[in-house]
């Protein structure tokens, strides 16, 4: 857990607020079989190389990247694979794309599997009447269904998309409409995510008590290590964190 000074002043939260992405569960592995499974289709479909495909992948997602940055489309599967087919010299194959985006969902929404602890943390916090909300970069459709895959929809208050929004990430716009739909002082809400930028300088900038997620390939922030955070592994260290506060201050 780390003893920044934080962790001395820390209270008892009164709403806490959840990325989703590579914070409830692990994107990496849920990612990599997604894009196995679309590549295999890719193609098969297109009659390809694998390297064909991946190059062709790699630039369409980097032009779609920066033509539609900081927004919940930037993020778009279905624009990423609208464009690897038409820079393979295929034109537009509205069907085939279609059919890609499906086979990654469906192979993420699979592979996707939540941390140890998430669920005994938000049962936690929802018998405390803590209020919960999930704040997170990506379009409402895919956001959505992957809280009801993960069993999770009924878990959380409120919900803020980047779609919705209109800005990723640490843009101030999806950390103030969470604000006004939880109706909390910011320095009462606890944010857990994993990124460094978009959810911990994004937090600390509107008010909130930065937490880290932190497991493979999660670089800690440099605001957890001037203590103005607290960085976690397990949700049962935090969840042991929480209660030892309860404990204290009630
Ligand atoms: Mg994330």
């Amino acid at each position: 857990m780390g003893n920044s000074p934080l962790v001395n002043n820390i209270k008892k939260p009164k709403a806490v607020v959840f990325d989703t992405d590579n914070t409830l569960y692990p994107y990496e592995a849920a990612h990599n079989a997604a894009m196995e499974a679309v590549r295999s289709k890719g193609i098969s479909s297109l009659n390809v190389t694998q390297q064909e495909f991946d190059e062709a992948f790699k630039k369409a997602r980097s032009d779609v990247k920066k033509k539609l940055q900081d927004t919940a489309s930037s993020h778009s599967r279905l624009l990423y694979f609208q464009r690897t087919i038409e820079y393979l010299g295929l034109g537009t194959k509205i069907l085939l794309t279609l059919d890609l985006e499906q086979a990654y969902w469906r192979a993420f929404l699979i592979n996707a599997r939540l941390f140890p602890g998430v669920k005994d943390f938000i049962y936690q916090l929802k018998s405390d009447k803590v209020i919960t909300a999930n704040v997170t970069d990506l379009t409402a459709q895919i956001q959505f269904r992957k809280m009801v895959y993960l069993g999770m929809d009924e878990h959380f208050d409120y919900v803020v998309t980047s779609e919705e929004a209109g800005k990723d990430k640490p843009h101030s716009a999806p950390f103030d409409i969470i604000l006004s739909k939880i109706g909390v002082a910011p320095s009462d809400i606890w944010m857990i995510g994993d990124n460094p930028i978009n959810d911990i300088e994004g937090a600390l900038a509107a008010g909130m008590v930065p937490f880290q997620k932190i497991h493979d390939g999660v670089k800690v922030s440099q605001i957890i290590k001037d203590g103005n955070g607290i960085a976690f592994e397990d949700f049962y260290k935090l969840l042991d964190v929480y209660k030892s506060l309860c404990s204290n201050k009630s």
